[in-house]
């Protein structure tokens, strides 16, 4: 009966079968393993795709998920129709990316499965250089989405947005034409050196994937090498490992993209983000795209008998956060966790409520 009573002290909403001590099924997010605090916020999964996300942030904050008009993600349309209604941004305003190869020293490059996504963060500086286009005069009520709102005669200058981490969804979160694409990264930067944005301003980069029956996409490969199954694993990347994340864009010539002003597309959404969707979508094949969906699919979790053994997932406590299960039991790996079924971790597309979106074609 231990096991139940632990369930129940551990779960908030899980799928738990109490009648049966021996198993429990964890949607991700939810298993002993998750990275969540207890207390950090109201529980969220992708379960229902984000339609019940209401609750409030680790200060008591409502989330805006449901009540925000300027929410992420949503259907872009595809170049041709933003062509056609003249929603071009001039060309001088363009954003433009320059991301150095990212070099592992085998304790530097993290992959975390969070329990809602794989996220890859770095340890080390990174010196990558994206520049987005602002007012050349700006004032505390500067925001870094003005470039939407900027017209030809418009005077400019540029602010450096640095990447704080790297993640993907699957299946899309943006639809193009109301189209969705098997997989999606997003590159999140956070901007400060505009006034406004002093505590910081985002702005994320999405990239689409689309399936192919050839070889693997080979910029994905040392990372999916180290994808960690279990919620709440981080993998290092191995010495000498590399990530390149300017291979994972359209090359430079073929960066024509879909800017918008949106939102965290996780709970708390919040909102004034700067969008930019790549129109040509990146490749992965069908063994990579499998193992993505079983990364962040259902879990099967039993407790272990006896006392907590060392997985052969290499797993340490992350200094910005605590493991749930360590908190209740003291060891997340009292606990044997399978994947049963292919998972989702993509937020349903939201309203436009009027907002512009433009298109930055490719000249
Ligand atoms: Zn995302």
């Amino acid at each position: 009966m231990a096991a139940a009573r632990l369930c129940a002290a551990l779960i908030f909403a899980a799928l738990c079968f109490l009648s049966h001590v021996t198993a429990c099924v964890f949607k991700y997010g939810t298993s002993p393993d998750s990275l969540e605090a207890p207390h950090a916020g109201t529980h969220w999964d992708h379960g229902l795709n984000g339609d019940d996300w209401t609750g409030v942030d680790a200060t008591g904050k409502p989330w805006a998920c449901m009540s925000g008009i300027r929410q992420s993600p949503i259907n872009l349309p595809n170049a041709e129709t933003l062509k056609n209604r003249g929603s071009n941004i001039p060309d001088k305003f363009r954003t433009r990316w320059s991301y150095p190869t990212i070099y592992s020293n085998g304790s530097n490059v993290e992959v975390i499965n969070t329990g809602h996504a794989i996220q890859i963060e770095w340890l080390s500086p990174f010196a990558a250089d994206v520049a987005i286009v602002v007012p050349a005069r700006q004032d505390s009520n500067t925001r870094i989405t003005s470039v939407l709102g900027m017209t030809e005669t418009d005077q400019a200058t540029t602010v450096k947005a640095t990447p704080l981490q790297f993640h993907f969804h699957t299946v899309s979160e943006h639809l193009v034409g109301g189209k969705h694409y098997p997989l999606e990264l997003h590159i999140v930067h956070r901007v400060t050196d505009l006034p406004a944005c002093t505590a910081g301003c985002f702005s994320v980069t999405g990239v689409l994937f689309e399936l192919t029956q050839s070889e693997d996409n080979p910029f994905l490969e040392a990372i999916w090498a180290a994808l960690p199954m279990r919620e709440g694993a981080i993998n290092y990347l191995p010495p000498d490992a590399e990530v390149r994340l300017e291979e994972l864009l359209p090359p430079p010539s073929s960066r024509e993209y879909v800017t918008y002003e949106g939102s965290l597309t996780t709970p708390p959404c919040s909102e004034g983000l700067l969008w930019h969707v790549m129109l040509k979508p990146q490749k992965i094949s069908m063994a990579q795209w499998t193992k993505y969906k079983t990364a962040v699919g259902y879990k099967d979790c039993s407790l272990k008998n006896g006392t907590a053994s060392a997985g052969n997932v290499h797993q340490h406590h992350h200094h910005r956060r605590s493991l749930a299960a360590e908190e209740a039991t003291g060891n997340a790996e009292d606990y044997d966790c399978k994947v049963v079924a292919y998972g989702y971790n993509y937020r349903a597309s939201q309203r436009l409520y009027g907002r512009a979106v433009r298109l930055a074609a490719l000249t």
